[in-house]
């Protein structure tokens, strides 16, 4: 039912439960950070669950749980909980900077959260206290290995290539992806307000595949999962680890694109660039029923655009702050 003008349905939620973080992030949080939202502000459990719920009714099949930082918001287990129970609901995803992740790894997998991406953009401590402006290295690393003994159906590092700060470490993050087992997956620099985004310091996907290639053997692989993400992933043969690549400015993936992002205040944006979102807050709080809620949802849907403004267009950065979208 969440189908816009150009065919593509829409069976991927990513939520975003607050915009509260425990890193500093350059590429994604503002130096001087960024006007919180207060308590009432956010969506509660109780609402999360309702539009969730509405939604799985509509067609959403996936749902991802993003922020900020998700694991900042107390006990998001038990939402996890509730809203694995919803039914037709096939997969529950979290995505995490990973710095609370070894205290909280065993709850989410007891409340049903299969799919944990892990953003990680260096493997040097001294690197990563310089881009997150926190000394929490080792505390990541003791979460991803907590997410790994977990045996989560899909765990995958997510690492945003910037060149001149971490695109000589595309080998190094691949070696650990063959070391543990999981997925590997380099994310194309973007730009956002509060970030430095410039042309030549993002690093096409071809390129960092071109680094790969000189030491690893790779093979095209099928979606495997019903809900597609956005990534291109390849076997590295010879080994049980995979490559992703998220090639947003050299190789958009609009033409099938299938997801919708809640942000915590409430507001479901149709697209990662879109400057605002719908809001579903208030006619929530105000009584509205799921026929009114989605006859906003397919209003928005029917403006989606077919594909997300060029580079020269997202370089003007109108869009939202990554932090408050949820990535
Ligand atoms: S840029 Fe927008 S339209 Fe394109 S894939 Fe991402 S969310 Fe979908």
């Amino acid at each position: 039912m969440l189908v816009d003008q150009y065919g593509r349905s829409h069976t991927y939620l990513r939520i975003s439960v607050t915009d509260r973080c425990n890193l500093r992030c350059t590429y994604c949080m503002p130096a001087d950070g960024i006007n919180l939202r207060a308590k009432d502000a956010i969506l509660t459990f109780d609402e999360i669950v309702q539009i969730s719920e509405m939604l799985v009714e509509f067609g959403i099949r996936k749902i991802r749980i993003t922020g900020g930082e998700p694991l900042v918001r107390k006990e998001v287990e038990n939402l996890c909980g509730r809203l694995a129970q919803i039914r037709r609901l096939q997969t529950l995803a979290l995505s995490t900077n990973g710095a609370n992740l070894s205290d909280k790894a065993a709850a989410l997998r007891r409340a049903g959260v299969s799919h944990v991406n892990v953003s990680l953009d260096t493997l040097r401590p001294e690197r990563f206290q310089s881009i997150t402006r926190r000394d929490r290295f080792s505390d990541v690393m003791r979460g991803i290995e907590a997410a790994v003994s977990e045996e989560f159906t899909s765990l995958k590092i997510n690492t945003v290539v910037i060149r001149g700060f971490n695109d000589d470490e595309i080998l190094d993050f691949v070696r650990l992806a063959v070391s543990l087992d999981v997925n590997a997956r380099f994310i194309e620099y973007m730009p956002f307000p509060g970030n430095d985004w410039r042309k030549e310091r993002y690093v096409p996907s071809n390129e960092i595949r071109s680094i790969i290639e000189t030491k690893y053997s790779l093979e095209a692989k099928q979606q495997e999962e019903s809900v597609h993400g956005p990534a291109a992933d390849f076997r590295v043969i010879g080994t049980n680890a995979t490559i992703g690549f998220i090639s947003t400015m050299s190789a958009p993936f609009c033409y099938g694109c299938n997801r919708l992002r809640l942000s915590s205040d409430g507001r479901l944006r149709v697209c990662l660039f879109a400057q605002e979102g719908i809001d579903l807050k208030t006619p929530l709080r105000n009584g509205a029923s799921a026929q009114e809620l989605q006859a906003l949802i397919l209003g928005a849907l029917a403006d989606k655009w077919e594909k997300h403004p060029g580079e020269e267009e997202l370089e003007k950065k109108t869009h939202g702050h990554m932090i408050g979208i949820g990535g």
